[in-house]
């Protein structure tokens, strides 16, 4: 692998678009700003849907689903990923105050790599609901939060112990020193516009303000926040976005799926497990002239393909992978199986999506966990639940996965998007 082989306008794109997105929400709407650049047509959530071909998005809170309906439509070939990540999200009581310092109280989000939000500087970024009804975004970049480590001096068992954080009295960010004049409220309202009466609820979360950046000596690998999953949203968006009615595979209607709350189980009503996109699949069929039966036959012919993260063997931790399933960054996209079905992928599953990668020349990696440790789970199971339709579980191979700034492979992620336009130009 080569500094060459990196396609340097995608990867800055991939980094731009990481960073303007700190929240679900924010990653949702930079996917309808580039939908919606790209020539989709956005259909409100609670509208019915255009008849005939097209192509169209429908946004939904954290969730996003985009889609391309041909003229005779027979099959679907849905691509999901998930537009969460683990943070720390503000509390409706924020405020707090402890020992001459103003503090804000955090909830953990999903599995959060706890360490890697210490000594940090970090900005909060979320949504705000106001009392006329409307929901208004905001993303404070400036580095306003600190969760300061304890000195070493002062925990001297970390030497032998390591380091050990209580989630709900060691991570409460510090904003001011006691004597500052805001609250949490006041500080929504200046972000917002709104005044502090006018607030009624928030979804704020923490975030890292250091950009995502090119790393390595061959300047090919990528640092950045929300990696997981951040990378496969944009590059599933990309590709979908680079196929006309033309160009992609004649019967089958396209599907983006972003989910949201993937990092806690993806049960919610814009999760993978809820029936989010079945019933928006069944109204597409009905809009594109589909009966009930003409939907269920066509399931059985469609395909999914969940698009997550995978676990890079570690150099320093070679023992906590399977021995004969090493994943190596830049050495191409990673299929995903697990015989306990934590991950979707079968060998039918994995028959279209090998062709695929092949057509454009992507190399394949199989990660398979160690059976000695429980193995995580993804979007993929719940989908292929949801809808009964043969699912694939693939992804770009990431080191620290969960850390507030994870380690990926640049031509990781060009991969990632050439063998999506390929599954949908080819299934
Ligand atoms: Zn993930």
């Amino acid at each position: 692998m080569t500094r060459e082989q990196v396609d340097s306008a995608y990867v800055q794109q991939l980094l731009a678009s990481i960073e303007s997105s700190p929240t679900p929400y924010h990653c949702v709407s930079e996917s309808a700003r580039r939908l919606d650049e790209a020539g989709f047509v956005s259909v409100d959530r609670t509208q019915s849907l255009p008849k005939g071909p097209g192509r169209y998005f429908r946004v939904d809170g954290g969730s996003i689903i985009a889609w391309m309906v041909p003229a005779k439509p027979d099959r679907f070939t849905v691509v999901g990923a998930h537009t969460d990540s683990p943070n720390l999200r503000v509390r409706a009581n924020a405020d707090l105050e402890n020992a001459s310092w103003a503090q804000l109280g955090v909830e953990v989000y999903g599995g959060v790599l706890l360490n890697s939000w210490l000594d940090r500087d970090l900005g909060l970024a979320g949504r705000v609901s106001l009392a006329d009804g409307s929901t208004v975004l905001f993303l404070d970049d400036r580095p306003i939060l600190r969760i300061p480590q304890l000195a070493i001096h002062l925990d001297r068992e970390i030497r032998d112990k390591g380091l050990k954080l209580d989630p709900q009295t060691h991570i409460n960010p510090l904003w001011a020193t006691s004597n500052t004049e805001a609250t949490f409220r006041s500080y929504l309202a200046t972000q917002t516009g709104a005044s502090e009466d006018d607030i009624l609820a928030w979804d704020v979360m923490v975030f890292d303000t250091q950009p995502p950046a090119i790393v390595g000596l061959d300047s090919d690998l990528i640092a950045s926040a929300r990696v997981d999953n951040q990378l496969s949203c944009f590059a599933a968006l990309d590709a979908l976005t680079s196929l006309t009615l033309e160009t992609a595979a004649p019967g089958a209607i396209q599907v983006l799926a972003l989910f949201d709350h993937e990092e806690v189980g993806s049960e919610s009503a814009t999760g993978a497990a809820g029936s989010n996109l079945s019933s928006l699949m069944e109204r597409i069929a009905t809009a594109a002239g589909l009966g009930r039966t003409d939907y269920l036959e066509a399931l059985t012919r469609s395909y999914v393909v969940s698009a997550d993260c995978a676990h890079a063997t570690h150099p320093n931790y070679v023992d906590k992978h399977e021995p004969n399933h090493h994943i190596a960054i830049n050495a191409g996209v990673v299929v995903k199986r697990n015989a306990n079905q934590r991950y979707a992928s079968d060998a039918a599953s994995e028959q279209p999506f090998r062709a695929a990668c092949a057509a454009v020349g992507v190399p394949v990696q199989t990660y398979i966990h160690r059976n000695d440790l429980p193995c995580g789970s993804t979007i993929g199971p719940a989908t292929s639940a949801q809808l009964g339709v043969r699912t694939i579980d693939i992804g770009a191979p990431q080191l620290a996965m969960h850390s507030a700034r994870e380690t990926t492979g640049a031509i990781d992620a060009a991969y990632l998007r050439n063998c999506l336009a390929s599954v949908w130009r080819t299934v």
